[in-house]
């Protein structure tokens, strides 16, 4: 199974997850507050991932990385204050 995501500039985001996701091509700032799981983890030849969405600019890409990473990176998500986020890139 392919993604659901397209990416658009001249598209409105559209999260009609999961069936279809219209995503600006690039994240924004508040990328990193505001983004969240859409969805459970899921898996695609054995490599799990999930999808990332930002609920203010409507990017989502999906992220890649061994459950227990994907885990503690969801668990991050949800809370934004703890700032103890690893391997994030910096602006
Ligand atoms: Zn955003």
């Amino acid at each position: 199974m392919g993604t659901i995501v397209e990416y658009s500039t001249d598209k409105r985001s559209i999260n009609a997850y999961p069936v279809r996701i219209i995503s600006p091509p690039f994240p924004s700032q508040c990328c990193e507050f505001f983004s969240e799981q859409l969805g459970e983890i899921q898996e695609e030849n054995g490599w799990p991932f999930v999808y990332q969405h930002c609920v203010l600019c409507g990017y989502t890409i999906r992220r890649f990385a061994p459950r227990d990473e994907l885990l503690e990176t969801v668990r991050s998500w949800r809370n934004p204050t703890r700032g103890e986020k690893k391997g994030e890139k910096t602006p």
